[in-house]
């Protein structure tokens, strides 16, 4: 029975990577990238010369039908985001969701765990988040207000991933619907050298990151307290 690892990795330091997931990089017969070039960084770092596909939302079906004949030859293959946990807010899911229709129970879909910046963020932000909901990318256009008017609402910590492009704009928008008082936090370049953690009211947040444009860059978490 072939097995379909799907393989944690860092989500910026390189050093992030268990020594489970090395081992499994190395010894199976192909590793599916989201961009062969990113991965091919972390393979060089720890000399391991597996031959990588490239897999993304857009794949052709002759892409995924290659992937599901290699998985019925019996090789063992491996998934890999750019970045942490397969399957979180990225396109591995697609892939992942066919090799169960196709196999079933005939091919071994193994967990491989690392980071994901959604839990590494939870981790050091410092309040309580026994219970969140984890919003993934928030729509650009139709229900965006909705949802954040939903985050307004909730008693529960609310967490979701932005882009540069946007960070500025979600965070006007959650100084619009929420009271004055509700606490941000702001999680950017984890694990990397700019890392930062940027607290406080979400019109304090705002305010820093409006001041000071050479920190709207690289990538984010927010956390959104609960309404009390
Ligand atoms: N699969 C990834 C995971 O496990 O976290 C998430 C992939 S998603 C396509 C990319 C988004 O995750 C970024 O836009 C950002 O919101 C968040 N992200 C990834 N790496 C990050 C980091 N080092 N610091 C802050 N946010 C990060």
């Amino acid at each position: 029975m072939a097995n379909f690892f799907i393989v944690g990795t860092p989500i910026g330091n390189l050093e992030d990577i268990t020594l489970r997931a090395l081992r499994v990089l190395k010894e199976v017969d192909m590793i599916l990238c989201e961009d062969t070039r990113v991965t091919k960084r972390l393979l060089s770092k720890y000399e391991i010369d597996t031959p990588t596909l490239s897999y993304h939302a857009q794949s052709k079906l002759s892409k995924v039908d290659k992937i599901l004949t290699l998985l019925e030859e019996g090789k063992n293959l491996a998934l890999v985001s750019d970045a942490g946990t397969p399957c979180i807010s990225d396109p591995g899911v697609l892939i992942v969701s066919q090799v169960r229709e196709r196999f079933g129970d005939q091919v071994a879909i193994v967990p491989i765990p690392g980071p994901s910046a959604l839990v590494t963020a939870l981790s050091s932000a410092g309040i309580s988040v026994a219970e969140f909901t984890f919003l993934g990318f928030l729509p650009h256009k139709k229900g965006r207000e909705t949802l954040f008017k939903e985050i307004a609402n909730s008693a529960r910590v609310m967490v979701f991933y932005e882009s540069p492009h946007r960070i500025l704009k979600a965070l006007e928008s959650l100084e619009k619907f929420c009271e004055a008082e509700r606490g941000v936090i702001v999680a950017r370049e984890l694990t990397k050298i700019y890392e930062e953690f940027s607290r406080g009211t979400v019109g304090e947040v705002r305010a820093y990151f409006t001041q000071n444009p050479d920190h709207v860059r690289g990538e984010f978490v927010v956390i959104v307290r609960g309404r009390s």
